[in-house]
């Protein structure tokens, strides 16, 4: 069942440090009209955040309207990675806005130029070509697209592998490769040619041969009747597993892309929440020292601009013709003036590497809550600035969703938003650009909340 965040204003204590303010009751009485209104008039699936009326959010900060203020581990969730509302990037809005072009759909434009030069040029050398789109979900769907197209241009089967737990965004083609069965309920039947593998969790300490686990994974397949060899055409990994902030044991992907290789099959890497900084690689598919055939990528690509785009070789982007791969809102001027100074601040920023740094601290202090409450916290998963607390039950050892949830709205109450999956995980992932000072706040209220709602303290 999903958590249901209080809707009753509660009392909270006055809190005013250089990065947060908390100065009313939370919800914000005030704020309520607002929500009702929301909840009367939109659909209940877009409810599953805290009850924060989100007003201004400038670089690692987010405030409502009542004078409070919260240090932001979210980025909203993995999109401003250069920092909300970057002077840069408004910059770039505002000439952008005042050159009097919202729209051209395919006809060219100077600016789309300019960004998909540089996007090519940012990108490691395998991609040559980009699609630019507006949404994640429709970048994999685009890579379900080209690997299929790829296999029936070599003779090979529809086969596409992915792997449980992973997510790819919510239209028919991503939603049947994600790995979750509640995301493809709705679908009503299974592609027959779209394989889901268990993902290879790694844990501490193991030592298992990771290329065989990858052999036994096409073993399991050909036991299943597909001959992965002739039938498939693709395989796509999303980069890390999204809920968990959980990498693939670098051996595994290893032998996939051997495998690919030998059999030309083509690995796409889902790079929509991963890319641009996240992991402290520009993309987190270089921890794994692979080379993709092709690259998806949403979220952080426009600072919150809606784009997305595909990467690849030149003669896998040119496999559809002419007029088979646009849309009508594909390389929006804005999106592409947003997406040209997201990869200027980057570089400026040198965002990547303090990503990197950073993600370390981050890290560093989450391991040490783990050392503080061992039996609550099963595991701690990162790379980079992107990490993931997994809770148990200490007395169950089941996955523990309900103090996830608790953290996170006793979290909110204490001027500090941490993503809630709705799942057992509380996940991290602030704009790259925190300061040292921000993040150590932040892990502060982390330590007392968890021990507050570990202890009973906290009201329900
Ligand atoms: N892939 C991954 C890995 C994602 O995290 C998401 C979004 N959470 C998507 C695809 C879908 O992106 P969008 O919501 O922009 O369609």
């Amino acid at each position: 069942m999903t958590f249901a965040f209080c809707r009753r204003p509660v009392d909270t204590s006055p809190i005013e440090t250089g990065y947060r303010r908390i100065a009313t009751a939370l919800p914000v009485p005030e704020s309520l009209s607002i929500l009702d209104d929301l909840q009367s008039c939109e659909t209940r699936a877009m409810h599953g955040q805290m009850p924060v009326v989100w007003d201004r959010a400038k670089d690692f900060q987010v405030w409502d309207r009542w004078g409070n203020c919260w240090l932001d581990f979210t980025s909203t969730i993995f999109v401003a990675n250069v920092g909300h509302a970057n002077d840069h990037v408004l910059a770039a809005l505002r000439q952008a806005i005042d050159g009097d072009l919202l729209h051209s759909y395919n006809y060219p434009t100077e600016i789309r130029a300019r960004y998909l030069k540089a996007l090519v040029a940012a990108t490691p050398a395998c991609a040559a070509k980009a699609y630019l789109m507006c949404t994640g979900t429709e970048a994999t769907e685009a890579a379900l697209r080209l690997m299929r197209l790829h296999g029936r241009h070599r003779g090979k089967g529809p086969g596409v592998v992915v792997f449980d737990g992973s997510y790819h965004g919510r239209t028919l083609g991503a939603a049947s490769m994600s790995g979750s069965e509640d995301s493809r309920r709705w679908i009503g039947y299974q592609d027959p040619h779209i394989h889901h593998i268990a993902f290879p969790f790694a844990n501490e300490g193991d030592n298992i041969d990771w290329a065989a686990a990858f052999h036994a994974d096409l073993q399991d397949l050909r036991d299943r009747g597909v001959d992965p060899a002739r039938e498939l055409s693709g395989i796509l990994l999303e980069s890390y597993i999204g809920w968990a902030a959980a990498f693939f044991p670098p051996a595994y992907v290893a032998a996939a892309a051997d495998f690919a290789r030998a059999h030309d099959i083509l690995l796409a890497f889902d790079e929509v929440q991963a890319g641009f900084g996240r992991t402290g690689r520009l993309f987190a598919f270089e921890h794994y020292d692979v080379e993709p055939d092709l690259i998806c990528c949403g979220k952080g690509i426009g600072s919150g601009l809606a784009l997305s785009a595909i990467l690849g070789r030149a003669e896998l982007l040119d496999l559809p013709e002419t007029g088979l791969l646009s849309s009508t809102h594909s390389a929006n001027p804005l999106a592409c003036a947003a997406g040209l100074a997201t990869l200027e601040e980057m570089e400026r920023l040198d965002l990547v590497a303090a990503s990197a740094r950073k993600g370390e601290q981050l890290l560093a202090r989450l391991r040490a809550l783990q050392a503080r409450f061992p039996a609550h916290i099963a595991r701690v998963n990162g790379r980079g600035l992107v990490a993931a607390l997994i809770l148990r039950d200490p007395n169950s050892g089941n996955p523990d969703g309900l103090t996830a949830s608790r953290v996170c709205e006793e979290a909110m109450r204490r001027g500090v938003l941490f993503m809630h999956t709705g799942r057992e995980s509380i996940k991290f992932g602030p704009p790259l650009t925190i300061t040292e000072a921000a993040i150590d706040e932040g892990m502060d209220v982390l330590d007392d909340v968890l021990a507050d709602v570990v202890a009973g303290h906290v009201a329900p």
